[in-house]
């Protein structure tokens, strides 16, 4: 068979079967490319070729797997963040572009900064903290991740990436490890509500649900750390949090009753209120001092 014979083959299928045909011809040319060395826009010049019996096997076997609600990262093992390649794959969160706003956040408060302490909680494959380091290379950066399978994504990412400054570090956000007194935390934690956790679309529930699930009403993380994390900011660090589409208000007022000052919102692309950060007053107490850091 030709390529194009199988493209247009599996096209059909798909498009008859997908629950969103939206994305379909952007998603199969993506496997194309993936399994023939080009993408659909090259068809007309390249289709004509003879494909392998065993390209023709992991080509059908990709769109088998696509329609059945893999998400298209997953099969690609690869994404795009910030410019950058992730690895990504079952047991990690796929990095969106709402995150980004995360690290433009980050990057603006540690503006005027020297060589900041950053802390990334809930790190997931990496791509936060791995995107400030690159734009970052004289920080450090404490990169927590609780689950041992996301967590081999983001050392395979710290390597992919030759992002130095970045420290993996396994174990839970909400029973911090030893940290040096932090210049600025951020964090895309868990955040969706129990309510909305059957809601999500098939693809996202092949995603970790440790990754997803943020308690019952979605805010057991943003009740959580503001208080655990700011002993450990240096006075005038900062934290900034990504939050779900309706959560910025409430984040807001959470940040500010455990004492932060100057809290504000960042939007996404989509206009969406994203991100939620606010500095630790500089008349506060000086972070904890820790033995293996003082
Ligand atoms: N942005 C993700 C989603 O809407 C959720 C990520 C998270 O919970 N931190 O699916």
């Amino acid at each position: 068979m030709t390529v194009l014979q199988l493209y247009q083959t599996a096209y059909q299928t798909i498009l008859q079967n997908a629950q969103e045909p939206g994305s379909c011809a952007f998603d199969l040319s993506c496997l194309l490319e993936l399994v023939f060395g080009f993408d659909r826009f090259h068809l007309p010049s390249c289709g004509s070729r003879e494909a392998s019996p065993a390209q023709a096997e992991q080509f059908q076997a990709l769109c088998a797997r696509y329609l059945s609600g893999e998400p298209l990262q997953y099969l690609l093992g690869e994404w795009e963040f910030f410019g950058l390649p992730f690895a990504v794959g079952e047991g990690v969160l796929i990095p969106r572009p709402d995150t980004e706003t995360l690290v433009e956040t980050g990057l603006s408060l540690l503006r005027g900064t020297a060589s900041p302490i950053i802390a990334d909680l809930c790190a997931g494959s990496g791509c936060v903290g791995i995107a400030l380091a690159s734009q970052r290379p004289d920080a450090t950066v404490y990169a927590l991740e609780r689950s041992e399978q996301a967590f081999g994504y983001l050392q395979t990412n710290i390597e992919k990436n030759h992002a130095q400054g970045v420290r993996a570090l396994l174990g839970d956000a909400l029973s911090p490890p030893v940290l040096p007194p932090l210049d600025c935390v951020v964090s895309n934690p868990p955040y969706i509500p129990r309510c909305e956790m059957e809601t999500l679309q098939p693809q996202v529930k092949h995603e970790p649900r440790m990754a997803l699930f943020g308690g019952e009403d979605g805010y057991d993380f943003y009740r959580a750390l503001p208080a655990l994390y700011l002993p450990r900011l240096k006075p005038g660090g900062t934290i900034a949090f990504e939050v779900g589409y309706n959560q910025a208000e409430q984040v807001s007022n959470l940040l500010a009753a455990a004492g932060y000052i100057g809290v504000g919102v960042e939007h996404d692309l989509g206009g969406i209120a994203r991100v939620v950060y606010g500095r630790k007053p500089l008349d506060s107490p000086t972070p904890i001092r820790t033995k293996s850091h003082a």
